[in-house]
């Protein structure tokens, strides 16, 4: 039985890839590159260029390989580009989700594990965030996952297909040898952000908005090192494979950091100096999103072992050091 990543060249999904095959798993990797990387892939995954949209290739995938589990990271996920293309989103997202479930059925695999996103929340009124937590998404990208985690559980009651979805809150960090990492074009993320210019590729880093009702007025993140989330997957994977029933979960560290204390955490690791500037509010960003991830400890066994932040912006540091222009391919 092999699992099926798709969106495997992406960040988190390289991530788990890489731990799958570090636990001896047989992977297939489908992406269209559309912001993945060849050079995220370890080179004995086979991977196959081609987008989920494309129900003939999917039925060749099936035809090729005898699927266990799906795996999809596959989504377009820039909000503010939501906004202003919502088709792209629903039908990259939601279609592109469906065309896979359809195939999926049709071959008789029913264990889907899916990305969903913190977005889903909206600007939540009690913290910390859990599972039960009102669902109100204040942008089209939210809105496409949680119309997915709403067609995941019709799939399970008319289909018996199994899905583990994990929300997660801020992915960030690296692999700890600095061989993958985040590389996005654009990039939007705070953490690769600041990393790049610390190492002068920008003139400066921006801190969006410092009027918010959080101690230093300034926006609170809960970061989640990608390892984490991919020990996650890998938990949540096994469960379904023996047997477990469709879950939700959320994937976060539970503390929560400013961004102006990420920034001057990045300036006291690295070392260096750089200008740092205020700016308007980004909008649509909530004041703070800290999870509450006990479900997942508890239900999973998951630890987060990587995700103080020292840790995870050292990783990420080490891979933009080592790839300041990111991956080659
Ligand atoms: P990413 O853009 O790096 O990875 C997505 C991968 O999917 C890329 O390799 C891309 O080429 C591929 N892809 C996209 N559409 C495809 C399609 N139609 N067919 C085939 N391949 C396709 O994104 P990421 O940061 O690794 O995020 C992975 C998933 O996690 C996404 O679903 C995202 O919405 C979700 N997520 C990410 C974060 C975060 O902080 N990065 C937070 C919450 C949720
Ligand atoms: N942010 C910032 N400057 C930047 C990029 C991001 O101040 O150049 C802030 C952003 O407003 C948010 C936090 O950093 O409050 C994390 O943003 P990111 O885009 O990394 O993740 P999000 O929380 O939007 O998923």
């Amino acid at each position: 039985m092999k699992i099926l990543v798709c969106g495997g060249a992406g960040y988190i999904g390289s991530h788990v890839v890489r731990a799958l095959v570090e636990r001896q798993y047989d992977v297939v990797v489908v992406d269209n590159f559309s912001t993945g990387h060849g050079g995220a892939v370890p080179e004995n995954v086979t991977v196959i260029e081609g987008d989920i949209r494309d129900q003939i290739l999917l039925k060749r995938v099936f035809e090729e390989h005898t699927i266990g589990c799906v795996m999809h990271f596959c989504a377009n996920s820039l909000v503010g580009e939501s906004m202003e293309q919502p088709i792209k989103y629903y039908h990259n997202n939601v279609y592109g989700t469906l065309c896979l479930l359809e195939t999926m059925v049709e071959y008789n695999i029913k264990k889907f594990v899916f990305s969903s996103s913190a977005a889903v929340y909206g600007e939540p009124k009690i913290l910390p965030i859990t599972e039960e937590t009102e669902k109100n998404p204040t942008n089209t990208y939210g809105e496409t996952k949680l119309t997915v985690e709403k067609m995941l559980k019709w799939m399970d009651v008319a289909y018996g297909l199994k899905s583990m979805v994990f929300r997660y809150f801020n992915a960030a960090g690296a692999h700890s040898t600095g061989e993958i990492g985040e590389d996005h074009d654009p990039e939007t993320h705070l953490i690769p952000l600041i990393l790049q210019t610390a190492l002068g590729l920008r003139e400066k880093i921006s801190i969006f908005g410092e009027d918010y009702n959080t101690p230093d007025g300034s926006c609170v993140r809960d970061y989640i090192h990608v390892l984490d989330i991919a020990s996650a997957h890998i938990l949540g994977m096994e469960k379904l494979m023996s047997g477990g029933d469709s879950n939700i979960y959320n994937l976060g560290d539970g503390k929560g950091f400013s961004v102006k204390e990420v920034i001057e955490k990045t300036k006291e690791l690295t070392g260096r100096e750089f200008k740092v500037a205020m700016a308007e509010r980004r909008p649509g960003d909530p004041a703070t999103l800290i999870a509450s991830s006990e479900k997942a400890k508890q239900e999973l066994s998951w630890s987060p072992e990587h995700s103080d932040l020292d840790n995870i912006i050292k990783t990420a540091w080490k891979w933009h050091l080592n790839h300041p222009q990111g991956y080659e391919v």
